[in-house]
This record gives structure tokens, C-alpha cells and sequence, in this order.
């Protein structure tokens, strides 16, 4: 006799899924190490939705239209914002925060202009960056920004000659920015303080 499985249907997805992203060559394609069932954290998905960025997270429909409209997705294969979105739901937060998909990210907001359900998707991302952070885990070029914004002024360091180029074919010299404003702005808002507790910062005491 046939008989219904006692499983609620979010557990089946849950196997399921787990079970596909433990394939070598699926995790091998996300980027990310296999996946366990310990590695489930149920609480991930209501601390993004008490969080300002990410509170419509359980509203996604996995519909997709984000990863099919964003610019980086086109060009990387370890970049799909439907899956860490999902990946999120599932409490999969070591994976999401240790993922170095997640610093690929270029803030267009295409995906939350978009996205049927109204979801903050580019927001979703910068809140996983946040608490990516906040647990000592920084994609190391973003660390080499920060060191280049604390020097410089500016994110990236515009090569001398460039500036030589620029004063041969006789435009004007570059903005200079107010290195000291920067910094008293980055101290201020203890940025400077949560990226020292990141493996391999690049700012010292005095910043
Ligand atoms: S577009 Fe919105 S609803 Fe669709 S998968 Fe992306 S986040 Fe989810
Ligand atoms: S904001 Fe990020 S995730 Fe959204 S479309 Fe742009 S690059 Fe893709």
C-alpha cells in the first residue's frame, strides 16, 4: 500500500539539496568545500531577517531572475546570488562567509531592482559581507583597498605613470583627497578597529 512520507517537505528540499551540493564537482563549482548536514545552522536565516538589508531574505521565491540578470554572473562561474541567497536560507553561514563569491559582488543593484519579490538582493550580499567581517573573514584584496584608502585616499593606487601621462597630454592634475579626513572617518566608525580582528589586516594601531 502506498503510503505518504512524515517528512515535511522543507526537510526533503533541505536532503536534497545538501545532498546535490556534496558532489565534488557541484561544490568544486561553487567554490566551497562539501557540504555536511552539521554544517545546517536553522537560526542564519532569522538573524538575516531581523537585519536591515536582509529582512525580506524569506520572501525569495528562487525564481532566479537575480543570478540571470547580474552582470558578474555572466562572467563567473562561482557567483550566483539565487544560490547564496538559498545557501542562506538553508543556514549553510560558514559557507556563505567563507566563500570568496560573496566579495565578487558589484553593488549595481540590478538584482534588487528586479527581483519579483522585492528583496534587497545587492543589500542581502553586503549584509553577508558585514557579518563575513564582524567573524574575522575578509577577501584579501579588499584588505589591500583598505591599506591603499588609509595611504592614498583612493581605493586603488593610480601608478606614477599614469600621472605623468596625464600632465603630458596636458590635463590637470588629479583631486588630492584629505588623507587625515579619511582616516578620523574610518577610525570613527570603528572600521578600521573590525577589519584589525580580520586575519592579515593591513592597519596598525595608530590609524
Ligand atoms: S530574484 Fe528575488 S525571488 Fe528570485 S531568486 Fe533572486 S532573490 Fe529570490
Ligand atoms: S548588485 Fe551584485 S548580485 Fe546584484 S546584479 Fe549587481 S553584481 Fe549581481
Amino acid at each position: 500500500m502506498f503510503t505518504l512520507t512524515t517528512k515535511p517537505w522543507v526537510t526533503v528540499l533541505t536532503d536534497v539539496w545538501v545532498k546535490f551540493m556534496s558532489e565534488p564537482e557541484v561544490s568544486q563549482t561553487f567554490g566551497s568545500p562539501p557540504i555536511k548536514s552539521s554544517d545546517l545552522n536553522s537560526k542564519f536565516k532569522y538573524e538575516l531577517a531581523e537585519t536591515m538589508g536582509s529582512e525580506k531574505i524569506l520572501h525569495c521565491l528562487q525564481c532566479g531572475t537575480c543570478t540571470s540578470d547580474c552582470p558578474i554572473a555572466r562572467y563567473s562561474n562561482n557567483y550566483r546570488p539565487r544560490t547564496l541567497i538559498h545557501m542562506a536560507i538553508l543556514g549553510l553561514k560558514d559557507h556563505i562567509l567563507n566563500n570568496d563569491a560573496i566579495w565578487l559582488c558589484a553593488t549595481c543593484f540590478t538584482c534588487t531592482d528586479r527581483c519579483p519579490q522585492n528583496i534587497d538582493v545587492a543589500n542581502v550580499i553586503r549584509v553577508f559581507r558585514n557579518i563575513a567581517i564582524e567573524n574575522g573573514c575578509m577577501h584579501p584584496i579588499f584588505k589591500e583597498q583598505i591599506k591603499t584608502l588609509l595611504e592614498t585616499g583612493y581605493t586603488y593606487k593610480i601608478p606614477d605613470i599614469r600621472i605623468k601621462k596625464r600632465s603630458e597630454q596636458g590635463l590637470p592634475p588629479l583631486p588630492t583627497c584629505n588623507i587625515e579626513n579619511i582616516q578620523k572617518i574610518l577610525k570613527n566608525t570603528k572600521f578600521i578597529k573590525q577589519i584589525q580582528n580580520t586575519p592579515g589586516a593591513t592597519t596598525n594601531d595608530n590609524q
